[in-house]
């Protein structure tokens, strides 16, 4: 029967009913942001309170739009972790009792493993993608070079030595007074404004591995920022720092993409996943960089880059159809739980 998808991991409550094929049934995203915008940042306490208090409608709605009751359901899956542990409760608990109440099973889903294996939702590419990919995660709490060797096998190859990307999009919205999230704001500034007014530094380009920094890119925009006269930022300056800023990461991206794929010469593709993966000037230059490695780019639609329930689904439905799914019924939510830490991935690995 269909499965019912949870997702409560931070300041996103989303539900989603997929069909055993992957054919979505039912898909609902509630963004929390307005919830936390007077604070500055998600505030893990309020974050908790909301999933609890628009989960149940949530689910309703989902199973209306489907057509279904919870008996109709052939399984239940929920976020169990990495993110906040109030949310991770709030989900996985809701997700258990339901599957409790129905007599099916209940699947614990990485949300990492979700933005990792959203690229094979069925239709996105035709023919789908082929293992063993290149995953470039770029979200607000990660920023990763990932080997996807199949599902549940998956070496990190470089990751941030400090920020994520998504965070320094945070940032760098926050020092320019833009609301959160920051990466839409910033994109669209940038768009009006001249990248090289400011020359930001391009922290770590030319070295070798794939690791990436962003605290000295972030400072260097404060710097920027902080030598202006005193007084509201000029809309045209705000708009050149954008753009500049966006240029510099771009510039980092492909950089650190392009040796990640020296590391990873047999990758089918360039994957591009996480809620940075929404940004257009960046998934232009990764395309570009795909092109001149002749692999394919595969960027999900923008609404399945930001967190969601059928990336949550989907990855349950990979875990089953390769006899990895375990009942979850037992597993706690872990606030840090890295991708190689998933089964199937070498144990020797660390995240
Ligand atoms: P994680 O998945 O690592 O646990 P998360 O769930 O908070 O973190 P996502 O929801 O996947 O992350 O992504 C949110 C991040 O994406 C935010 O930092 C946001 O600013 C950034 N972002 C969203 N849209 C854009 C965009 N158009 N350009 C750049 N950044 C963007
Ligand atoms: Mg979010
Ligand atoms: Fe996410």
């Amino acid at each position: 029967g269909p499965l019912l998808a949870i997702e409560s991991s931070c300041d996103e409550t989303a539900v989603a009913i997929l069909a055993p094929d992957g054919r979505i049934m039912a898909e609902h995203v509630l963004s929390q942001f307005a919830d936390h915008a007077p604070f500055g940042g998600v505030v893990p306490e309020i974050a908790a309170r909301a999933h609890l208090s628009h989960l149940p409608a949530l689910v309703s709605h989902a199973l209306a739009e489907a057509g279904l009751t919870t008996a109709d359901l052939g399984a239940v899956a929920a976020t169990t972790g990495p993110g906040l542990i109030g949310g991770l409760l709030v989900g996985a608990g809701f997700g258990k009792g339901l599957a409790l109440a129905a007599g099916r099973p209940f699947i614990a889903v990485n949300h990492l493993e979700g933005h990792a294996l959203t690229a094979r939702l069925p239709g996105l590419v035709p023919g789908g993608v082929a293992f063993p990919y290149l995953l470039l995660l770029l979200s607000g709490g990660h920023c990763q070079c990932v080997a996807v060797d199949g599902v549940g096998r998956y070496r990190r190859l470089g990751g941030t030595i400090d920020d994520a990307v998504g965070e320094a999009f945070d940032k760098v919205a926050k020092l320019l007074g833009l609301p959160l999230p920051g990466g839409p704001g910033i994109e669209r500034l940038a768009a009006l404004g001249d990248a090289k007014a400011f020359p930001f530094p391009r922290p770590l380009a030319g070295r070798a591995g794939c690791d990436f920094s962003f605290s000295g890119l972030k400072t260097a925009v404060a710097q920027a920022v902080g030598a202006l006269p005193v007084g509201a930022i000029p809309h045209a300056t705000a708009a050149d720092i954008a753009a500049s800023f966006q240029a510099a990461v771009v510039d980092v991206l492909v950089d650190r993409a392009g040796q990640a794929l020296k590391m990873l010469p047999q990758a089918t593709a360039l994957v591009v996943a996480g809620g940075v993966a929404a940004n257009q000037a960046i998934r232009a230059a990764l395309h570009g960089l795909a092109a001149r490695q002749r692999i394919a780019l595969v960027a999900p639609p923008l609404r399945y880059c930001g967190d969601n329930a059928v990336m949550i689904g989907w990855a349950a439905l990979e875990r089953l159809h390769a006899g990895l799914a375990q009942d979850g019924h037992d597993q706690r939510p872990q606030p840090r739980w890295p991708l190689t830490a998933l089964s199937g991935s070498p144990e020797n690995v660390s995240g």
